[in-house]
């Protein structure tokens, strides 16, 4: 598996495995761990969390696991993020669904995810959304402290358009490292408004979220959706891949800005199929009629 390298002692694998619907996997933890275990098998070491993913269960049940080998924790990288607050029965205090950057909210938030992991250090920690009240002071002083305790090693954001990015930087004695973007065939806003030519032009290499559009690419009927099937399907027997998701993967593998795509499936033969698009190349051709397809018309 390739890897990517965000600082000098620190790379993810080229796929990450994303843990937002581990709760919806209903497994006990030593299947969840069996799970890591071929993962890691696959050359899968980097792995994507949130504190509410789940409403505040996911990294306790990806925790739990861990504590049965914990051995794999260095083997590993960890990423989760803060920064959403959510109502649910798991933190009575929330009373409403908002955005926290305070120092405070960053710290008690990145101290419950290190409880719940069951791990003393975050590899990185990314800012979830950005916020329209934020204090980029407050956050950037979250992030000394951190950093000072050994609590979290790199800083990165999530969702951030280039503006947001780069005034958060200008605060922060750290590089932020990664912006993780909602990046598919069927969701091009971060293709088109410049946020990837601000990864590119800095060299940092973005992590995509629902790649695959969280299955929608396969089951919704929008004429997107449709239109954009019956591509995948033409471009999937040109290069004889096993399946379309491949060529989905192929896509945004094949793009120069070095995207790392999340995925968010825990069936291992589906993560092992992600894994093989790596060999796929995608000529000019395949990737504008992939993207042409999406937009609904030809580039001008
Ligand atoms: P995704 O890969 O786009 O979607 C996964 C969904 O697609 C699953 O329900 C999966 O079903 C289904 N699927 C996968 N392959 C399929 C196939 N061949 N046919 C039919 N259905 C298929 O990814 P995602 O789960 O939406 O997101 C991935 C990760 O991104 C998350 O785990 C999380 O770590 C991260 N994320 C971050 C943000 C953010 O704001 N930063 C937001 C959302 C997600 P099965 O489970 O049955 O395989």
């Amino acid at each position: 598996m390739d890897r990517i390298q965000l600082a000098e002692d620190l790379s993810f694998s080229r796929f990450i495995h994303g843990l937002w619907r581990l709760n919806d996997w209903n497994q006990s933890k030593e299947e969840t761990l069996a799970l890591i275990e071929e993962v890691m098998a696959a050359g899968i070491t980097t792995f994507d969390h949130a504190d509410i993913y789940g409403s505040y269960t996911c990294e306790d049940l990806f925790g739990d696991a861990l504590a049965l080998k914990p051995s794999l924790r260095d083997q590993m990288e960890i990423v989760t993020k803060c920064g959403i607050v959510l109502p649910s029965q798991n933190r009575p205090e929330h009373k409403t669904h908002h955005y926290n950057t305070s120092k405070k909210h960053i710290i008690t938030s990145v101290e419950n995810s290190l409880t719940s992991l069951k791990t003393d250090y975050i590899d990185v920690l990314l800012i979830h959304r950005p916020d329209p009240f934020m204090d980029p002071e407050q956050t950037a002083d979250a992030f000394s402290q951190l950093h000072k305790e050994g609590k979290v090693r790199y800083f990165g954001v999530s969702n951030f358009k280039d503006h947001q990015f780069s005034m958060l930087q200008s605060y922060s004695d750290f590089p932020l490292i990664t912006n993780q973007l909602e990046l598919s065939p069927y969701e091009l806003e971060n293709f088109e408004d410049g946020t990837l030519n601000h990864a590119l032009q800095n060299r940092i290499p973005p992590m995509a979220w629902s790649p695959l559009a969280g299955g929608r690419l396969f089951s919704s009927e929008d004429e997107k959706a449709v239109r954009l099937r019956s591509t995948l399907e033409k471009v999937r027997e040109e290069k004889n891949a096993a399946d379309v998701s491949q060529i989905i993967y192929a896509w945004l593998l094949n793009h120069p800005s070095r995207i790392m795509p999340i995925i968010g499936s825990g069936k291992i033969e589906r993560i092992r199929s992600a894994a093989d698009s790596l060999d796929i190349k995608l000529n000019h051709d395949q990737w504008f009629e992939i993207l042409q397809s999406s937009m609904g018309h030809d580039v001008p």
